[in-house]
């Protein structure tokens, strides 16, 4: 075990990042955080900041010797970043497990070879891809195989002509050819699994997107307990497939009643926030703990809870690329019973761009929902 006051290194230096940082604060452990971002969120409050490229191997050596173990928040760092580290230290998540979130095409596959319920796709890295592409597959949507987040490096085609076009729009870059799916929902499994193989599962999470963004999590999901169950035990296959040690995310289409894969990510998840304020144990001090060789912590949701995103436009009067920057007003926020705020420390607004989020808590789901959407109107 990896006991306080031991130094814990993360690549990358997000608000997922940040979060691990107060969290491992919390505990008593000391962070140092590598991201080339001088404003990065969690570099901002780590006890050092490497500020530095993920391949400086220089940087890499002085990492390896002041932390006792590493762990990521960004699914693009290079797998060669993560073997070179696990040279000397503990890395968890290990590589291979990262290799396969960080590409589309290597996700895809390891579904199909696991048997683990998909959409129809096709793997394109050549025109002629295109053309073999089963016809059944339109309306779909060409994803970039690596790099793509928050919808972007995806277009939405109805055609072969379409996909072709945006697949060279895309410079030629592997992609995944997906079926457009009928979506009934879309919801998230947030898990930790420790290096025992033990796994602790936080109740499913109901997300709704917006331009390919994540707007609204509401959790628990308000689903059928079968869907939810099964939800939970494919989270649960696709960790142990993976020998993943640390936090992972699997998000899912429910479609024509049924579930399918979208994606994972080898991390704690967007959709997981409302851990920190809604559970017994955040899914960040979930990542600490299986890091460090810890016990899990318990994962029952004691309340209630909708987290609500914050993006860059707020900070545009009236929402307009144009319009005014301004401080958002954060006391009609505060106002509300229930409501815990969260600012990433973000050095500057875009719009699509993640600045914080809220979540409110609470007894009873419709009320919190009714607050937290009032509240989300009054911000806006
Ligand atoms: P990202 O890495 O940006 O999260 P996703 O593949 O999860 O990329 O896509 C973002 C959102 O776009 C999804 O949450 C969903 O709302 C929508 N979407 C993506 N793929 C499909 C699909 N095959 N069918 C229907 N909607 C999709
Ligand atoms: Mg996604």
């Amino acid at each position: 075990m990896i006991l306080p006051p031991a130094t814990l290194g993360m690549l990358g230096g997000g608000q997922l990042g940040r979060f691990f940082v107060a969290a491992a604060h919390e505990m008593g452990y000391k962070v140092w955080v590598l991201d080339p971002d001088p404003h990065s969120p969690a570099g901002l409050i780590a006890d050092r900041h490497l500020q530095a490229g993920y391949s400086d191997y220089a940087v890499l050596d002085a990492m390896a010797d002041g932390c006792a173990a590493v762990t990521t928040e960004f699914e693009n760092v290079p797998a060669d970043t993560l073997d070179y580290l696990a040279k000397f230290v503990p890395v968890r998540p290990g590589a291979a497990a990262v290799a396969v979130c960080q590409n589309r095409i290597a996700e895809k596959s390891f579904l199909r070879d696991n048997t683990l319920p998909h959409g129809p796709f096709a793997v394109i890295t050549a025109d002629a891809d295109i053309a073999a592409a089963d016809v059944s597959l339109f309306p779909a949507i060409l994803k970039v195989a690596r790099f793509g987040y928050d919808g972007k490096g995806q277009a939405r085609v109805t055609s072969a002509a379409e996909a072709l076009h945006a697949f060279h729009q895309f410079k030629g870059e592997p992609c995944v050819l997906e079926a457009m799916l009928p979506l009934d929902a879309e919801v998230s499994v947030v898990l930790a699994r420790d290096e025992s193989g033990a796994i602790t599962a936080f109740p499913v999470v109901e997300n709704q997107h917006t331009g390919g963004i994540l707007d609204v999590s509401i959790a628990p999901a308000r689903v059928a307990p079968e869907l939810a169950a099964e939800a939970r035990r494919c989270a649960g296959v696709i960790a142990e497939q993976l020998g993943f040690i640390g936090t992972l995310a699997v998000e899912f289409f429910v479609t024509g009643g049924k579930l399918v894969i979208n994606e994972m990510a080898p991390r704690p998840h967007n959709s997981g926030h409302h851990t920190i304020d809604a559970c017994v144990t955040s899914q960040y001090e979930q990542q600490v703990r299986a890091l460090c060789g810890l016990p899990l912590g318990e994962a029952r949701q004691h309340s209630a809870s909708v987290m609500v995103n914050l993006l860059g436009e707020l900070w545009f009067e009236g929402g307009e690329p144009h319009g005014r920057y301004r401080e958002p007003d954060w006391s009609l926020l505060h106002a509300v019973s229930g409501l815990r705020l969260h600012l990433y420390g973000k050095h500057h607004a875009r719009h699509g761009r993640k600045m914080g989020h809220f979540t409110v808590i609470g007894d009873d789901m419709a009320d919190v929902l009714a607050k937290a959407l009032a509240a989300r109107q009054a911000i806006g």
